[in-house]
């Protein structure tokens, strides 16, 4: 893929941009490696001043970088400014708490239980880190990387999608000019080819991922390869089930935001929607009403609620799941075509009719389309939510206590989100299950992850 800025609304390329070479790569890795061996040393007071500083620049230029997200990728300039405010929060909440979530840790009974005088878990930075990120959530998806990742002491470098060039490059200079040192944070302009060099270097630590399965897949037996530890974040199939208890009107209104937030290209988007029998007609009718009302058009116009995809092959690829589905005996029961003219529109659509042999039951559709499924009861409702091979988030819509409780621990699953849209916060653990990936982003799980937790025993 050409690394390039292309106006998913229309179809033209912006920009273009070289790859950087291999000795650009190499010195790159040279300047981190160089760098942590300074930073690791830094006082968690003077990362935190730096990451306040971005924070304060990054609120400063929300409409600037507002505008860069939705040239690259075509989400709404709307959705555009909430993610650029989440990442300032985002940043201030690791300033402020990482010292205190990375603290040395004492053994809950005393030193006295291993036989020493004093016996402790301490946290220190592994080094230099490569981040691969994905185009959907450009600037989130990298902060909520580097954020912890550099509180704790390590060094990034960024390989991010090809498509949002722009973005990557100014996430470089917001980290320099908030006053951290040259090194500490680098973008690479490189393809998803020139990855597993930089993966096999040696002053390369660890790897994390938000991406495909297929890019995950790699990304993860070349750090098995080296024994370099990583943390995938990949795609998801979501759950979002209606009881007949739910409040049914909460529930339609958070479905379709569910399902068509960013533009339908969101790995937490609620993708399957499993509804119970006694609600089932109901939430239908007022589903497919409000999925068809939605305004699709120009991704700057404050009216329009589903911007274009954001690249020509990904709106292959859902039309391909649709007409599939189609194919085998599906029903639509609104949208269920790509728009025609310049930009790479496609219409929020409902399916239903879904059997177990169509790829959609199995795939996940990054684009607005909602799979309806009719569950019987409880037992139901959990099996064909875990009938997937993804475990990302979830969503139960219900207000009895005990079914609650029973979603919340049988649905296979890194969230389950009861009453609410699954969402990711800086406060809480995010990631995944099963071929949704492993590991942890954010809260104190996501800051260790790129740390030796290093046991110090004294006598
Ligand atoms: P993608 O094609 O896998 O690309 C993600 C990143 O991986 C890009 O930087 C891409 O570079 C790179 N890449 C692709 N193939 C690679 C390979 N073989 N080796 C190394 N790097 C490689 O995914 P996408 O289409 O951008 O993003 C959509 C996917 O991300 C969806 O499946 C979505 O569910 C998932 N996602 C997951 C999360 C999560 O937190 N779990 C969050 C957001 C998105 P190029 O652009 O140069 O190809």
């Amino acid at each position: 893929m050409a690394i390039a800025t292309i106006n998913p609304a229309t179809g033209a390329t912006v920009k273009s941009f070289e790859p950087m070479s291999e000795s650009e790569v190499q010195e790159a890795i040279r300047i981190a490696d160089a760098r942590w061996k300074q930073f690791r040393t830094v006082s968690f007071e003077q990362r935190a001043t730096w990451m306040h500083a971005a924070a304060d620049n990054l609120e400063a230029d929300i409409d600037t970088v507002a505008e860069m997200m939705t040239l690259e990728m075509g989400k709404t300039l709307a959705a555009a400014r909430g993610e650029a405010a989440k990442c300032v929060k985002g940043l201030r909440f690791y300033a402020d708490n990482a010292e205190a979530m990375l603290a040395d840790e004492a053994l809950p009974g005393g030193a006295d239980t291993v036989g020493a005088s004093r016996a402790y878990t301490r946290y220190e930075s592994l080094g230099v880190v490569l981040a691969v990120m994905p185009w959907n959530y450009p600037f989130w998806q990298v902060l909520r990387f580097a954020a912890p990742a550099l509180m704790a002491g390590n060094v990034g470098l960024l390989k991010h999608a090809s498509n949002v060039p722009q973005c990557a490059m100014y996430i470089q200079d917001l980290f320099e000019r908030s006053g951290f040192p040259k090194g500490c944070f680098q973008t690479l302009l490189i393809s998803a080819g020139q990855v597993e060099g930089v993966l096999r270097d040696p002053r390369v630590a660890a790897a994390t991922i938000t991406g495909s399965e297929w890019a995950g897949r790699s990304v993860a037996s070349i750090c098995g390869d080296e024994i370099k530890p990583s943390v995938l974040e990949l795609g998801g199939n979501d759950p979002f089930i209606v009881m007949p208890s739910a409040d049914l009107e909460s529930a339609v209104a958070t479905a379709v935001t569910a399902r068509t937030q960013n533009n339908g290209q969101s790995c937490i988007a609620a993708k399957r929607f499993l509804v119970h029998a006694d609600v089932y007609d109901q939430f239908t009718t007022r589903f497919v009403e409000a999925m068809s009302a939605l305004v699709v058009g120009d991704p700057v116009d404050d009216t329009t609620d589903v911007g274009p995809l954001a690249t020509s092959d990904g709106r292959d690829e859902v039309k391909e799941l649709v007409d599939d589905a189609i194919d085998k005996g599906a029903s639509i029961l609104c949208g269920g075509r790509a728009l025609d003219g310049p930009g790479w529109y496609f219409q929020p659509t409902v399916i239903s009719d879904i059997s177990s042999e169509m790829r959609v039951n199995d795939e996940e559709v990054f684009g607005p389309v909602a799979m309806l499924h009719r569950v019987t009861d409880m037992d139901d409702a959990i099996a064909v939510a875990n009938s997937t091979p993804f475990g990302l988030g979830s969503s139960a819509w219900t207000s009895s206590r005990e079914e609650q409780d029973r979603f919340a621990a049988e649905i296979a699953a890194g969230q389950v989100f009861i009453n609410g849209m699954t969402t990711s916060y800086p406060e809480l653990p995010f990631g995944g299950t099963k071929r949704s990936g492993y590991g942890r982003e954010l809260s104190y799980h996501g800051l260790r992850e790129f740390c030796n937790a290093k046991t110090v025993w004294v006598k």
